[in-house]
This record gives C-alpha cells, sequence and structure tokens, in this order.
C-alpha cells in the first residue's frame, strides 16, 4: 500500500514537474519567437524607411483621418515642405500644385491622394508641383487606398515619378511641329492651331472681334532668283523682324508659305466698326512699315505686300477655313494692284462656295469626258490660215463656264494635268486626222500648257510621249505657256522646254508682255515664237505709248530671230498696224472665235472690213520657222 501511495505520488510529481519544464520549454520557446519576430520587424521597418528615403519616386500618405503623415525625402525635397497638418482643402494651396498644364492650379477634387482617400485609385495623373523659388517638375502619379485586414481604409499613399525631362523632350519635338526653322516664327499649322485655340477660348466672348491677316510679298520668286537665295532668306527675316516690332506682343506671327506671312490678333475690339478700323490702321502701317527701303548688301530695295485679311467673331469656324477665307482676300489682293489691303467678305464666300462646287462638277466632267475642245484659226498676212489655238471648252448643265475660271479652279485642284493631258490627246488626235487632208495636213494646233503642268517633273518626258505615240507630226504641236508663269522655276522651266524642242515640239510664249518682259529670260528661254497679249494688240494705232510699246516687243523678237503671233485682233484697223510694224501671224474676232475643227475654214479674205472666209485646197504655208 505505502509502495503504491509513493509510487502514485512520485508519478504525480513527475507528471507535474515535466508540465512545468515542458511549459517553460514552450515559454521560452515564445520569448525567443516574439523576441526574433519583433527584430525582424524592426530590421524590416529599417529596411524600408532607408528603401522610402532613396528611392527615385516622391511617396506620400495621409492617415485615417485624412491627415498627412508622411513624405519621403523626395517628395519634401520636391514640394519644399514636409508634411503638415492641413484641412485637406488648403493642400492645393499650401504644396502648389497645378494640372499638367504647369498654370491651372490643382484643385482639391483632382488631388491624388485625395482621390485615393476616397476610394478612387489613381493611376498615371499627370500633375505640376511648382513651389516657389524650386524647379517646376511634372510628375505621373499613382495613388491606393491603404486598407486593413478587415479590408477597413487606413490611410493612402501616392506615389510620383518625375517625367519632367521625357515631357520637355516630348514638348520640344511638338513644338517643331509649329515652328517654321528658317525664321523661328510659327509656321502654317501653328498658325491653325492659335486659331483654334482663339477660337475655343472665345466661345464666352461672341461679341469680340479678332482679325487674321495674310501677307504676301510681292514679286518675291524673282527677287529671290535675281538676288539669291541668301539674300532671298534676309529679306524673310527683315520682314519677320519688322513685322514682329509693328505687332502687339499677344498677337501670333507665322511664315506660312514661302513668302506669305500670317498674323494672328485676338480681341480686337467689341465693335465691328472699330476692329475694322483697326485692322486697316494696322494694314496700312504693315504695308508703310515693310516698304521702307531695306538695306541688303549693295542693294536697297522697297518691298511691296499684298494683304488679305477676315474679320471675325469667335464662333464654330475652324482654323482652316478662316486661313481659306484670309486666302481668298489675298488672292483679290494680288490679283489687283490698286487694293493691296482686301478684307474678306461674304460675296467671298459665296465664291469659295461656288468655286468648291465647280471644281467637283469639273472632277465629274472629265471622268465622263465632257471637257470639249474648239480651235481658233491664225491667219498669215494672206489670210491663209496656218494653224490653230486648242482652246477648251466646258457647259456644266448646258451653261458655258468661262476658261478662265474653269481652269483656275483646275489649277487649284490639280484636275490642270487631267485637263492638260486630255487637250493635248485631243489636238493630237485631230493633227493625224488631218493628215490625209492636202487642205489640212500643213496645220498646227497650239496646246496651252499651265504652271502646275510645267513644274510636274516628269511633264516634257510625258508630253513627248503622247505626241509620239499618237502618231501626229511632232513639229506640228505647239506648246503656248504664259511667259509669267516662267519666272516660277526658271531652271525647270529651261530645261523642260529645251528639252521639247529638241524631241521636235515648237513653243511659244503666252500672254506676252503681262509678266515681267525680260530680256534676259528670252535670250536664255530659246522658244520659237511670241504671242503678243490682247492687251497690247488692242492699243495698236493708238499713235502714242502702245504703238512704241508695240514696235519694241516686234525689234526685239526680230533681233531674237523669233515669230510674231497677234492675237486678239478685232478689227481691220488693228491687223494693219501689226501687219507694217512686222506681225506676221494673226489671231482675233475679226477671223472667228474659236470653232469646232470641223468648222475651221482655211482662208480668210482680208480685202473685206468682214474678212469673210473661204475654203481652199492649197497646202498650207509653214507657220513657225525656227
Ligand atoms: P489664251 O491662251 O491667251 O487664249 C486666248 C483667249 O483669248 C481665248 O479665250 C480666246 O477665246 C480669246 N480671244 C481670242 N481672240 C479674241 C479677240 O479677238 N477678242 C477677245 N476679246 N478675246 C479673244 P478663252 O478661250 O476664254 O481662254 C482664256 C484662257 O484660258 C486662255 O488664254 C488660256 O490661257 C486658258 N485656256 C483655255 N483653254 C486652255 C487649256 O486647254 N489649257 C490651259 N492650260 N489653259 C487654257
Ligand atoms: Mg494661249
Ligand atoms: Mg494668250
Amino acid at each position: 500500500m505505502i509502495d503504491a501511495e509513493f509510487i502514485f505520488k512520485g508519478g504525480m510529481t513527475l507528471v507535474l514537474v515535466s508540465v512545468v519544464l515542458v511549459a517553460a520549454i514552450y515559454a521560452l520557446g515564445f520569448l525567443r519567437a516574439t523576441f526574433r519576430h519583433k527584430r525582424q520587424l524592426d530590421k524590416q521597418a529599417r529596411f524600408n524607411n532607408i528603401l522610402l528615403h532613396n528611392m527615385a519616386a516622391g511617396v506620400v500618405a495621409c492617415d485615417n483621418n485624412g491627415e498627412l503623415c508622411l513624405f519621403n525625402d523626395v517628395a519634401v525635397d520636391w514640394h519644399g515642405a514636409d508634411a503638415t497638418r492641413l484641412p485637406q482643402a488648403d493642400w492645393s494651396k499650401h504644396y502648389d500644385l497645378f494640372e499638367a498644364d504647369g498654370t491651372t492650379p490643382l484643385t482639391p477634387d483632382r488631388i491624388p491622394l485625395l482621390r485615393a482617400f476616397r476610394g478612387q485609385p489613381v493611376r498615371g495623373q499627370l500633375i505640376t508641383i511648382a513651389p516657389k523659388h524650386k524647379l517646376r517638375r511634372l510628375v505621373s502619379t499613382n495613388a491606393d487606398a491603404i486598407l486593413d485586414s478587415n479590408g477597413q481604409r487606413i490611410g493612402a499613399v501616392a506615389v510620383m515619378h518625375d517625367m519632367s525631362s521625357e515631357w520637355a523632350t516630348r514638348q520640344e519635338l511638338e513644338q517643331r511641329a509649329y515652328i517654321d526653322e528658317q525664321t523661328g516664327l510659327l509656321n502654317r499649322a501653328g498658325l491653325t492651331r492659335e486659331i483654334e485655340k482663339l477660337v475655343a477660348s472665345g466661345a464666352g466672348w461672341e461679341w469680340s472681334w479678332a482679325v487674321l491677316f495674310l501677307i504676301d510679298i510681292s514679286g518675291f520668286r524673282r527677287l529671290n532668283q535675281a538676288l539669291g537665295y541668301d539674300i532671298g532668306d534676309t529679306i524673310l527675316a527683315a520682314v519677320g523682324n519688322r513685322l514682329r516690332g509693328l505687332l502687339p506682343p499677344e498677337a501670333s506671327l507665322a511664315r506660312i508659305g514661302a513668302d506669305e506671312f500670317g498674323v494672328l490678333l485676338g480681341q480686337v475690339s467689341t465693335n465691328e466698326g472699330a476692329a475694322r478700323a483697326k485692322l486697316l490702321a494696322l494694314a496700312e502701317s504693315v504695308q508703310r512699315t515693310i516698304g521702307e527701303p531695306l538695306d541688303i548688301g549693295p542693294n536697297n530695295l522697297r518691298l511691296k505686300l499684298s494683304i488679305g485679311a477676315s474679320l471675325f467673331s469667335p464662333s464654330s469656324m475652324g482654323g482652316d477655313e478662316l486661313l481659306a477665307q484670309s486666302g481668298l482676300a489675298l488672292g483679290q489682293a494680288k490679283a489687283s494692284e490698286a487694293t493691296p489691303i482686301v478684307i474678306y467678305d461674304s460675296a467671298m464666300r459665296d465664291l469659295l462656295i461656288e468655286r468648291r462646287a465647280l471644281s467637283a462638277a469639273l472632277e465629274a466632267a472629265l471622268d465622263n469626258d465632257e471637257i470639249e475642245v474648239v480651235y481658233q484659226p491664225q491667219c498669215n498676212r494672206a489670210g491663209r490660215v496656218v494653224g490653230v489655238e486648242a482652246l477648251s471648252r466646258w457647259a456644266p448643265d448646258g451653261v458655258p463656264c468661262s476658261p478662265v475660271q474653269f481652269i483656275s479652279i483646275a489649277e487649284d485642284s490639280g484636275e490642270i494635268i487631267r485637263i492638260g493631258q486630255s487637250v493635248l490627246r485631243k489636238a493630237c488626235a485631230q493633227l493625224v486626222a488631218w493628215a490625209s487632208d492636202p487642205s489640212r495636213a500643213g496645220l498646227s494646233i497650239s496646246v496651252n500648257v499651265s504652271a502646275q503642268e510645267l513644274e510636274a517633273e516628269d511633264f516634257a518626258l510625258r508630253t513627248i510621249e503622247i505626241v509620239q505615240q499618237s502618231g501626229a507630226p511632232v513639229d506640228r504641236l505647239h506648246l503656248e505657256i504664259t511667259e509669267s508663269l516662267l519666272l516660277k522655276n526658271t531652271e525647270h522651266s529651261i530645261k523642260a522646254i529645251r528639252q521639247l524642242r529638241q524631241n521636235g515640239l515648237r513653243v511659244v510664249l503666252d500672254d506676252f508682255g503681262t509678266g515681267y518682259s525680260s530680256l534676259a529670260y528670252l535670250a536664255q528661254l530659246r522658244v520659237d515664237a511670241l504671242k503678243i497679249d490682247r492687251g497690247f494688240t488692242a492699243r495698236a494705232g493708238d499713235g502714242g505709248r502702245g504703238d512704241i510699246l508695240l514696235q519694241s516687243i516686234v525689234s526685239l523678237a526680230k533681233q531674237l530671230d523669233l515669230q510674231i503671233v497677234a492675237e486678239g485682233i478685232e478689227s481691220i484697223e488693228q491687223l494693219g498696224h501689226l501687219e507694217q510694224m512686222g506681225c506676221t501671224l494673226f489671231q482675233g474676232f475679226l477671223f472667228t472665235p474659236g470653232v469646232p475643227a470641223d468648222d475651221i475654214k482655211t482662208q480668210y479674205s482680208l480685202s473685206q472690213p468682214g474678212c469673210s472666209p473661204t475654203n481652199v485646197a492649197d497646202p498650207v504655208p509653214e507657220p513657225l520657222s525656227s
């Protein structure tokens, strides 16, 4: 029994000691683990702290009450300030925060940390941090609410990345797209952007008037070619400087074409009449100032300008449309020496609309081959028809449209190339058809060539190809090139003309006397004939300056061994005077206007006042002997 009791007590003691021992071991283990865990947490916190303050990004955080509680070193540096207990509504005031544009203050509802605090995660929001006396930075921000393990919000954090240099590069690249490299002014796209900004910002000031000017330097191409491109560049820079000096600082100044400048003035006046008066006053002072002698090297130049302007009230009109309107006014100013300043009005707008409609109709007419060709005879002194000029005719909806109008529309739209080729093909087919008719086999056909056609790189080759493929006698095909057109690209034109003549085609200088008649050009050009413009032939026999000019043109042509055609002859008296001066070929309503090929007569009687036609079967004499 004793033994049993003894054993029982001993056993219990052992169990107790064991339990205490195990408990002690566990307690020790727990304490060690807790201690280790705390050490680990401390280590982690120190690590996080180092990370937080050494990262390149800026970090800010707020606590559960929305109070700022953390700015890492980078954020302190960028903001120039530490976390400060402030009402949330005052954060943007205290920390100099702006939208990406750098100027619009960031309202509290746009602050990324606050947005995240309210439960809207933020990804890549661009904001500007611009503390006084510190660098302005554009930062991309991500922000999120911080939640505890139960999903309860305990604060918010925002992480910011500095995008300033990427942004600066992007802006510089963007800027370049809007700048004219040569003058440093805005280019056309830049001006369009400024107009659009103005129109967009002007939604609330409907009753204000703004002004868009387009300025063209008269005869710039000629100056450029005569004086050299360096001087041309200096002229452009001088004009740009003079304009800048005249304009108020808020005006936008652009170079929008080779010799075309654009000026945009916002909110000139709230009164239309006053705005118009200001516009005219400014345009006149621009004319005067630019017209003052320009001392460039040995040359003392006086420039002349044409100005087209639009007066507009901000509306839904786009930049391109406004530029087109002012362009229309500029076109009128360029066309008329008497009015170098033209303000766009709605009648011009109607014209623009009409031109657009005609342009579309012309395209369709070309697709359907509805452009017809008539032929106006050219007679020699004996009244014998030696050649004809091919003239295009188009009658949309049966109403004839003047070639002056539709040719200029086609030049604007580029369709002139198709018209030119179509007329050339028809003229060649006509020459082929006449080849078997002895009374007409010797007739030549003159085809008019527009600037855009001649400027095309492959014009000469393409023309030669069409003529050769048609089987028409090449030397019967004459090309009429307008004199002033040659100035546009003299070197290219000279090369093209040489190539055409080397291949047997004849080249006539049309409308002679209307452009910049210059001996130097004529000597370089080597053409076959001059066609004296109607403006001059109409003055034949005036006993004054008209006769003197005509006489000098005729003797100039003789010196250069060129044939002379007098166009626009309307009376037998004119014909007599021109014949006496030495003209050998005549074209005009005195004989006939342009007629269909089948109606061409081959002989006119010069002895009668009406120059009545008669048909003869004799071979045709050579029209142009080069
Ligand atoms: P242009 O080449 O100088 O053609 C002569 C113009 O004067 C023609 O006008 C003709 O009808 C007109 N005319 C001829 N004799 C007289 C006259 O005695 N009195 C008056 N008042 N006018 C006369 P049209 O046919 O209206 O053509 C005008 C211009 O349009 C042409 O001037 C030419 O530059 C252009 N043109 C006509 N057809 C074509 C074409 O197929 N291609 C190109 N590129 N231009 C063309
Ligand atoms: Mg002609
Ligand atoms: Mg002509």
